[in-house]
């Protein structure tokens, strides 16, 4: 089928609604050569929905390659036209929006370093008014739910009706052995918070490097993401930008080959009915567990007496050493970890501290 850019605006709404949507190509866009043939390349793998492409790139440092800029535009529409593959692109300013959708490109995406700044947000917001086109939002560099909102909230005001979110991970000093620090939970909350919106995950900017693309992209799929972003080159080695994440376009295919693709819920009554059960005897755990605390504390409390009887400090420390000592001994052997035995406790001391400061102050 010929593609032009009124049959593509149905293709972009399926694509938009399949589950996994995935989209792939390279960090940038290089050569027109070298876009074309990734696009051919990922299209004859028949696993991926969308081709994506740095025009412009926000490097954090100046002196690295910073994209082909609106030259590499008709190269999307090229590849396009030759696979029939939607393509996605990251705005930064009004100009890109407006080139971008002069263009043709299908999806716009709001990068990393765009939603920390409302500023540009806004501006890309602006230069989005009246435009039919789905727009997907990075989650900002740095932690806060409220400014990946906010960029949410910008975009739709401006009329745009579909809106997706990339969870990318957020920035740690230090080296980890992320690029980007995961941070579940900020994505987990962020889709709690927003039920109605797309979530998909870039383990490509999260890892950094390719050795761990796997397990994140299957964590993801675990925690009922709705799709991928996963940068591919067809030398990745020799990209222009992000060479160590890249993997060519057959790696890509093999990776989603591999994963284990997960469904939120089935329809089965035998399945429903065993979750049931076991959900039960969780609720009845908590129920238990939540009791025994309330006991605890009242403990805490009778100490808390104690202590101010005697005018002794609620915080003793070399007590809070061996109640944590003993914590990771005994969870050791219980198949806990000392992770969670240290947040787990660190909650009950708090609270333990608070009944003993109500009591001594009272
Ligand atoms: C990118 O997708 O190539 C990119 C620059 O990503 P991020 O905004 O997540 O850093
Ligand atoms: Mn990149």
């Amino acid at each position: 089928m010929q593609v032009t850019q009124s049959n593509m605006k149905e293709t972009v709404q399926a694509k938009w609604n399949k589950r996994p949507l995935i989209i792939s190509g390279p960090c940038s866009a290089e050569t027109e050569a070298q876009v074309i043939e990734t696009a051919e390349r990922l299209a004859r793998t028949g696993k991926i929905d969308m081709l994506r492409a740095g025009i412009w790139k926000p490097r954090t440092r100046p002196g690295s390659f910073e994209g082909i800029g609106t030259k590499g535009l008709p190269w999307l529409q090229q590849a396009k036209k030759l696979t029939g593959l939607p393509v996605a692109v990251e705005v930064a300013t009004g100009k890109q929006v407006e080139d971008a959708l002069h263009f043709d490109v299908d999806v716009l995406w709001i990068g990393a370093r765009t939603t920390v700044n409302p500023f540009s947000v806004q501006e890309v917001a602006d230069a989005l008014r009246g435009a039919d086109v789905p727009v997907l939002i990075k989650n900002p560099i740095n932690p806060d739910l409220e400014l990946w909102t906010g960029a949410v909230e910008r975009v739709a005001k401006a009329g745009i009706k579909q809106i997706g979110l990339i969870h990318r991970g957020f920035s740690a000093y230090g080296n980890t052995e992320y690029r980007n620090a995961p941070m579940w939970h900020l994505a987990i909350e962020m889709k709690r918070r927003n039920p109605e919106l797309m979530i998909i995950n870039d383990p490509s900017h999260i890892c950094g490097r390719r050795d761990i693309l796997m397990e994140v992209a299957q964590k993801a799929i675990d925690l009922d993401f709705d799709g991928l972003m996963i940068e591919s080159h067809i030398d990745p080695d020799n990209a222009w930008s992000d060479a160590k994440q890249q993997v060519t376009p057959e790696r890509l295919a093999e990776m989603l080959g591999e994963i284990v693709w997960r469904k939120e819920d089935i329809n089965s009554e035998e399945y429903h009915a065993a979750l049931e059960k076991l959900r039960q005897q969780i609720n009845h755990l908590d129920d238990e567990l939540m009791q025994i605390l309330s006991q605890r504390m009242k403990i805490a409390e009778k100490i808390g007496e104690y202590k101010k009887n005697n005018n002794i400090t609620i915080l003793q420390t070399n007590r809070w050493n061996e109640i944590l000592e003993r914590a990771f001994r005994k969870g050791e052997k219980l198949g806990l970890g000392k992770e969670f035995i240290t947040k787990y406790f660190d909650a009950v001391h708090m609270e333990s501290i608070n009944h003993q400061n109500k009591i001594m102050n009272s």
